[in-house]
């Protein structure tokens, strides 16, 4: 296709199936032209992604599990080897032990507070450093994160932890870049029922509680999610960095609503 992105070369990392947020901005990015390569953890997603990445007209596809170094550098190694330059990078990647998504924050192990932080904010940096090196000015990088990290949400816990650590990774890596006119941004998406969020207890109570009291009165996409993924990875963005942008149809913009507000 052609189109606004064309000529831009992109890695997609955490596409699991059609319902993953990285699926919705994967579209949305081949539907303005771009080329893409696509990362996935472990063998068993590859069935998975390769005819995914096959609809949007990628034959590039790399396995790449976040902790483990060696992987991370083959990835990027590979990327160079292929297509010597990197205009974007999408981390859609996220990971805590489903027995700690419920229950109280306090109960969290150290074994998983480790593992979350390092699959869930460590690997964008780590990311990062190597995407530096393919990157020329215009660069672009985006991570995913959620309301979580800024208020209680019930069952989120450790993982809101490693979502406000993540949010401060992009101010800091957005002025380690920013020299170099490399931009970082994350979006901060509301609730979408994917594989990941599916770990979460009572995700079907967040997702109506969401849509009774978003401003727009419904749940995000991930269509939507893409959609606002590929402005910031365009040049339409090019004054927009270290920016979490929040995606969630205005529901962390009410503090609460007036009964006549509501039903407006
Ligand atoms: P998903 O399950 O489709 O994607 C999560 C991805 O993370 C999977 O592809 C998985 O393979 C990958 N991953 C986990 N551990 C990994 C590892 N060690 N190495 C490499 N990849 C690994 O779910 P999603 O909801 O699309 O999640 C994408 C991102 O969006 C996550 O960061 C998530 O926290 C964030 N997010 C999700 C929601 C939501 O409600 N779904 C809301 C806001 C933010």
């Amino acid at each position: 296709a052609q189109g606004f992105m064309s000529g831009k070369r992109g890695l997609i990392m955490g596409l699991a199936n059609n319902r993953s947020i990285a699926w919705g901005i994967a579209k949305a990015l081949a539907g303005q032209g771009a080329d893409l390569a696509f990362s996935y953890q472990g063998e068993a997603l590859k069935r998975r992604v390769e005819p995914l990445a096959a609809e949007v007209g990628s034959d590039f596809l790399v396995e790449c599990d976040v902790s483990d170094e060696a992987a991370m550098d083959k990835t990027f190694e590979e990327i160079k080897a292929r297509w010597g330059k990197l205009d974007f990078l999408v981390h859609a990647i996220g990971f805590s032990n489903k027995e700690e998504l419920e229950g109280r924050y306090i109960d969290t192990t150290p074994g998983n507070f480790a593992l979350t932080m390092n699959i869930s904010v460590y690997s964008f940096t780590a990311v990062a450093k190597r995407a530096e090196a393919l990157m020329a000015p215009g660069g672009s990088l985006l991570t995913l994160t959620y309301y979580g990290s800024t208020k209680y949400v019930p069952n989120y816990n450790v993982m809101g932890v490693a979502k406000a650590a993540l949010e401060a990774s992009v101010r800091y890596l957005a002025v380690d870049l920013g020299g170099k006119g490399i931009r970082v941004n994350a979006i901060s998406a509301g609730a979408i029922k994917t594989l990941a969020a599916s770990g979460i207890a009572g995700l079907r109570d967040m997702l109506h509680w969401q849509e009774a009291n978003s401003a727009l009165r419904r749940n995000v996409s991930i269509d939507d999610v893409g959609n606002s993924a590929l402005y910031l990875l365009s040049d339409f963005a090019n004054g927009v960095t270290g920016e979490i942008h929040y995606v969630d149809a205005g529901y962390s913009v009410v503090g609460m609503k007036l009964l006549e507000a509501a039903e407006g």
